[in-house]
């Protein structure tokens, strides 16, 4: 019989009724994720999802890879199934699980009978398996509270299966059960962090970009494309939008005040991000701001930008130090491609001396002068749309 793979839920198994949604929801993101890995059988059963290969072309390592980085999964854990007989369970525990019981100073077995009619019960089937391998095992002490190896043996239907330890998953919530958003991406550090924060918590997202050519280079658009795809294996498939904001800049500099340039150019990404989401049916805006960070994420400069959508602005670093976001990022793989040097549309045309306690009214006024309505509608029609796939 084949190795599978055994994922435990996490928050999913806290909804009650929507249970069930959940876990269908659940289901089939697992389902594209591992298809590429070969053919997989995926069903549930209390709390865990099964996923088990069907042929053996199918690449189980790959896949458990994959499970660790679905949302919704807490745990995942490698398992052999066998035939459900207490000598034929101790052989597998010993041979499958041979490496880890050589690195445990101690262990413990615990078994779980969800087959009623299996003739020994969990007791006296942990004492039986225990108790043989720590003859096999002579070097790894058995201890029942506090062992080092827990090994789990499970009689089910159809099979009995027996498992090491479970390692650590994506935990959140499965992608889809929070409603969709729009996610600001630039090139920084940030943007990708506020992006997996958001899909962590269910959120399917949509990917918005602006660039400025010709101050922004082909360098830094093919930056953005590649912290999509860092994203990917965390966010599920992604569609980023490039909206082109070389217009809008220059417009913006041409017009007004320049200690207020940023703050303006802000408001046009919150607009167009808003025009995006209105299309695409999206709930929500998501950034990377952060209280403090720079100039335009005051609390004022937050009020300032935030004012020209209705729709809720998800900020999910606003509390974040820095130290801690860059954590994230590089725990996430987007790190060593945010701190490449290529400049971003935020970077060109930076006023010397920032405005970082504007006032809302000044700045409607300030922007009065220009045709908001035309340049947004030219610079959406002009959006480029790119497929990213895993
Ligand atoms: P980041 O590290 O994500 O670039 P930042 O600290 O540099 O963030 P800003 O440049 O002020 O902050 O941008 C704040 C937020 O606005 C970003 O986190 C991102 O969500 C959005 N944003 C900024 N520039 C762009 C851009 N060129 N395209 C899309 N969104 C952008
Ligand atoms: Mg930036």
């Amino acid at each position: 019989m084949q190795e599978m793979i055994l994922c435990k839920l996490g928050e999913v198994v806290l909804k009650g009724l929507n249970r069930r949604s959940f876990e269908m929801k659940l289901m089939s993101n697992i389902r594209r994720r591992v298809s590429r890995f070969g053919k997989f059988k995926i069903y549930s059963k209390q709390s865990t999802i099964y996923v088990e290969p069907t042929e053996p072309t199918c690449n189980v390592g790959a896949a458990v890879a994959a499970c660790k980085q679905i949302f919704g999964i807490i745990s995942v854990a490698r398992a052999l199934p066998c035939e459900k007989d207490k000598d034929a369970i101790l052989e597998t525990a010993k041979t499958y699980l041979d490496d880890a019981m050589r690195a445990a100073r101690s262990f413990k077995v615990e078994s779980k009978r969800a087959d009623k009619t299996f003739p020994l019960g969990s007791i006296q089937l942990s004492q039986y398996v225990g108790g043989h391998l720590a003859e096999a095992f002579p070097d790894t002490k058995v201890d029942v509270h506090n062992p080092e190896l827990t090994v789990f043996v499970e009689i089910r239907e159809d099979a009995a299966y027996v498992h090491g330890p479970a390692e650590p998953a994506a935990g959140g919530l499965p992608i889809g059960m929070g409603g969709n958003a729009v996610s600001l991406l630039s090139g920084g550090i940030d943007s990708p962090v506020s992006s997996y924060m958001m899909a962590k918590r269910g959120v399917k997202l949509e990917m918005l970009h602006f660039a400025s050519p010709p101050y922004t280079s082909e360098q830094a658009r093919e930056k953005v494309l590649q912290l999509a795809r860092d994203l990917t294996p965390w966010c599920g498939r992604l569609t980023m939008f490039i909206v082109p904001f070389t217009e809008i800049q220059e417009e913006i500099r041409r017009n007004c005040p320049e200690d207020h340039f940023t703050l303006i150019m802000r408001r046009f990404m919150m607009r167009l991000a808003d025009m995006l989401a209105k299309e695409l049916k999206c709930k929500a805006l998501v950034t990377g701001e952060c209280l403090g960070q720079v100039a335009s994420q005051t609390m004022d400069a937050l009020r300032v930008s935030g004012d020209v959508t209705d729709l809720p602005v998800l900020r999910p670093l606003i509390g974040m130090d820095k130290e801690e976001i860059v954590r994230i990022a590089r725990h996430i793989g987007t790190f060593d491609t945010s701190i490449l040097p290529y400049e971003d549309c935020c970077t060109v045309f930076t006023p010397r001396h920032p405005k970082t306690k504007p006032n809302v009214e000044e700045v409607r006024e300030m922007e009065a002068v220009l045709d908001i309505e035309g340049l947004c509608q030219r610079a959406m029609a002009e959006r480029e749309m790119i497929k990213i796939r895993y």
